[in-house]
Formats: C-alpha cells, structure tokens, sequence
C-alpha cells in the first residue's frame, strides 16, 4: 500500500473536499508513504450523514446474529492477509514485523471473533417486582466517533469498531494522521465483506481539525478515545459539554515493582518486555522499574545487561527487538528528557544513543533501549510520560514504600508486581492507584476483563461487556401486572 490513501465515506473512496493532503513519512526511511485527504469538518458532516442514512438503512435490520458473522468473516479475511497487514502496520509505524505479525494482526483477528461471539451472548436484565417486570432493552447509540492513536493503529481500532458493529451503531473513525494505512485496509475490508456504505466511515486528517470535529458533531453521540492525556482532556471537555458517552484511555507511567523474594530471571525477562516492548511505545509499558533494596544491584545490572543485548534495526528482520520510534520529533522529544534525566543528577546506565546502523537505516529514529538510575522517583524524568525506549530504575525499602512511589505520579493506568509471596501480591494489588494489575506477568490479556485506567489514564473501561455497554443504551420497560 503506498500512494494516495481516501477517506471512506457511504462506501466512496474519496479525497477530501478541499483536496488538501497530508504527507505520511516513514520514521525508517524519512521518506513519504503516502498522502491523506486533509479532512476538515465538511468531510466529517459528510460522513455523520452517511452514517445517519445508514443507520436509518438497511442495517437497522440486521440481527445480533448477523452482526456476529459479519465479525467473523472480517476476522477470517485478515486473517488470510496477515502477512500482508503486518508488513503495512510494521512500514507504517517502523515496529518490528515480527511484532506486527505476531501480535497487533492476530490481535485485530482476535478483537473481531471475541466480540462476534460477544454479541451472540450478550443479554440484559430482568428486575421482578411484587406487582410488575422490568427489563431492560438495549439499543445502538446511533453514530459513533471513534479516534485512535498511532502506537497500536489496527489493534485498537479493531478494539473499538468490533463492538461497535456489534450492538449495531455506524461509526465515523479518524486514525492517526501519522498511522493512516491499516485503517484504509480495514475500510477496505468491512466494504468487501458486506458491510452496507456509511455504517463504517474513515475521515483521515488532522486531529484538531477532523478529530475535533467528530467530538463537536451534534449527530455523533458518543466517543471513544485513545491518545494522550493532554488531547483526552480537550476531548473529554467537548464531549461532556454536548452531552455525549465519552471513553477516555490515555497515557500511563507505569511501575514494574520487583521484591526480593521474585523469581529473578522471570523478573528480569518481564521487566525487559515491559519496559521495551514496542520501543516503550504501549500505554501499559513498565517505564518505572522499582527494585527492593535487597537484590537492587543484582537485578539493575543483570536488567542493563539484557537491555544493552537487544538488537535494534531493521524492522523486517526477524532478530530485531526494536525497531524505529514513530517519528523523528519523538525520538527528539525522548532524547530530551535522556537529557533532562541527566540534568536531574541521573545516570544513563546504557543506551540514550542512537544505534550506529549504517545506510540507509541510519537516516531512521532509532534508538536504544536506555535505562537511567540514581534519581528521585518524584523527579519530571520519573514521574511524565516519555512513551519511548526509556526506563528508570529506583530502590525501595518495603512494601509501604513500592506502594508510595507507584502511587505518586498523576498516572494510574497498570503496574506489575513481582512477588512469590501470595499475601504480599493480593496486598499490593489492592493498595496500587492503577486499573490493572499484573502479577508475575505484563500484559497477558483476557479480552473479557476490565481495560482502562484511573486518575489522568482515563475515564471508563473497554473489554468484554464494558465495551458493550458504552456503545449502546439501555432503556428499561416496566409492566405493571
Ligand atoms: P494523541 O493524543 O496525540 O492523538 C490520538 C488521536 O487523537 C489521533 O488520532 C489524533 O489525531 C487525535 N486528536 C488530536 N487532537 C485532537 C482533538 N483536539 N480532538 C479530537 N482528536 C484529536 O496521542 P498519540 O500521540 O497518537 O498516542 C500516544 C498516546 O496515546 C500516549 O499518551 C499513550 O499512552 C496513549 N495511549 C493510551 C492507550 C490506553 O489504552 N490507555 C493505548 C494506546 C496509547
């Protein structure tokens, strides 16, 4: 996929009206991708109408049966395209191929089949009275926004378009301008498949131009957000004025806490993946390490050991643990704060350098993995979201203390821990400010659970019935006998 990409509106594959575009630059490559319609509030009315007429459409027919299938074949159709997706997400993001093919794809197939047998199950309630029934019908919400960032393009629109589809509304999405090209793919695919024109509209462009005009639209009733915490407050701020659902999933600065008692190589391997995971591009990534003092020198110097051996490069070869960060303004926003970090009295313990790569990769916003010791866990470096290959590591005492600093930053979005001490894991998971917890694992996912964070990471929950429930309403009936 490459050359000019279109926005999906009624099933038209089209600019948008001004015919302005934005350049989609690879961060491997520097070069262009390709273009985006520059889409502005015409293009998003032009889509909320689209989905209005839809909803008023044929699809208003379909049964939750129906629905599910339509789910399935999705699933089925890319996963007969894996290959192909992954080589797109992985150019599109410079995330490792391997990555892209081993979890943001199956993912996406996985978001589709879980919520096709989500809504072949879903029911509702039933309240008895002494004189009369309720129950509770539940009904689409209509039109619905959903806007996605670039970290996880296809894994987290497929996390909101699934159930989406599946309690019946259309929806109107923007992906992120410097992610555009899965998006396009799934357009491609739900048109393909079936899916009536206007239930799924795909308006590209500028998040404060067509994203804030899918929040702003009187005909789009409820948003589902993921992005930073700063554009989740103006998104939050739109959409509570007007009325409208809003799910908000935002930035996280998320703590590994390590106690003495852990399963050391474990811990040492789930830290890793923690906190490099993505080039430390998830939300959910352990960009706090916490060690207790105990077995902090053995554990930092066996973590810098496993850091510094990581292979960053070529995002199409398969050793490759690290490809390129999203884009050269990023990584120089991350290499700030390796800066900063530095002006705060740390030490970079490795990394903070850019990977000699030789050409053409060396024209790429590689990084390597960096881990940085010896400041205060209340300092900026510590405490802001950096969402790059960088971890900070920091001693603790005791239990009182790991609780205290994973406690301490305006996050509160996951931590893991890593006890054998069962006590000690049930006391830390209930202690910890944060939407989930992990214990002597990161990020093992069950899709029906609660996902979504507390504090500054967000507001509402995804997943499993979650996310069924904020894209519909429920309307309760009651008949007096
Ligand atoms: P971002 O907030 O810059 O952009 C996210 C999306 O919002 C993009 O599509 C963008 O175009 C759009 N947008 C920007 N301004 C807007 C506005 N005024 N109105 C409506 N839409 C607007 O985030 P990003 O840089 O793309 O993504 C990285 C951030 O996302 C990190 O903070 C990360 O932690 C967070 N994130 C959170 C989760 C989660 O589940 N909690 C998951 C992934 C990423």
């Amino acid at each position: 996929m490459s050359g000019t990409l279109h926005n999906c509106i009624a099933g038209n594959f089209q600019p948008a009206r001004s015919g302005a575009t934005v350049d989609n630059r690879s961060s491997v490559t520097g070069g262009i991708l390709c273009t985006i319609p520059r889409s502005d509030e015409t293009d998003v009315a032009d889509a909320a109408d689209a989905a209005r007429a839809a909803r008023e459409g044929e699809w208003s027919t379909w049964s939750a049966p129906q629905r599910a299938d339509l789910l399935e074949t999705v699933a089925s159709v890319i996963e007969s395209r894996l290959e192909e997706i992954a080589a797109i997400e992985s150019r599109d993001t410079g995330k490792p191929f391997r990555l892209a093919a081993t979890v943001d794809v199956p993912r996406a197939i996985a978001n589709f089949r879980f919520f096709a047998s989500a809504a072949r199950q879903h029911h509702d309630g039933f309240h008895e009275m002494a004189d009369a029934i309720n129950y509770t019908l539940r009904r689409p919400i209509g039109t619905v926004g959903l806007i996605t960032p670039w970290n996880l393009p296809l894994y987290l629109l497929s996390w909101k378009t699934a159930p989406a589809l599946a309690m019946g509304n259309t929806i109107v999405a923007k992906p992120s301008e410097i992610t555009p090209m899965s998006a396009t793919v799934l357009a491609e695919i739900l048109h393909e498949v079936g899916l009536p024109p206007g239930v799924f509209n795909l308006v590209h462009g500028l998040g404060h131009e067509a994203g804030q005009a899918i929040v702003e639209h009187p005909d789009i009733g409820a948003v589902s957000f993921t992005g930073g915490t700063s554009t989740g407050a103006i998104v939050g701020r739109t959409a509570s004025e007007r009325f409208k659902k809003v799910s908000l999933e935002l930035g996280g600065k998320n703590a590994t806490v390590v106690f003495d008692d852990c399963d050391m190589d474990k811990a040492v391997s789930g830290a890793i993946r923690a906190g490099f995971a993505n080039q430390g591009q998830v939300c959910l990534c352990g960009s706090r390490l916490l060690v207790q003092e105990g077995i902090y020198d053995e554990f930092v110097a066996a973590f810098v050991e496993k850091a510094a051996a990581m292979k960053v490069g070529d995002p199409a070869d398969p050793e490759t643990s690290l490809g390129a960060l999203i884009s050269h303004s990023h990584r120089e926003k991350v290499e700030s704060f390796v800066t900063l970090a530095q002006e705060e009295g740390g030490t970079v313990e490795t990394g903070g350098v850019r990977p000699e790569l030789g050409e053409p990769l060396n024209a790429g916003a590689f990084l390597r993995p960096t881990v940085i010791s010896g400041l205060s866990p209340s300092c900026r470096t510590a405490t802001e979201e950096i969402f790059g290959p960088v971890v900070t590591v920091h001693s603790f005492k005791d239990e009182a203390e790991a609780v205290q600093i994973t406690n301490g930053v305006q996050y509160g979005l996951a931590a893991s821990v890593w006890t054998q001490n069962l006590g000690r894991a049930h006391r830390m998971a209930a202690a910890l400010d944060v939407g989930m917890v992990w214990i002597n694992t990161w990020l093992l996912r069950d899709l029906r659970v609660p996902f979504g964070g507390v504090k500054a990471s967000g507001v509402g929950r995804e997943g499993g019935h979650y996310s069924l429930e904020f894209f519909s309403e429920p309307k309760n009936v009651c008949i007096k006998f």
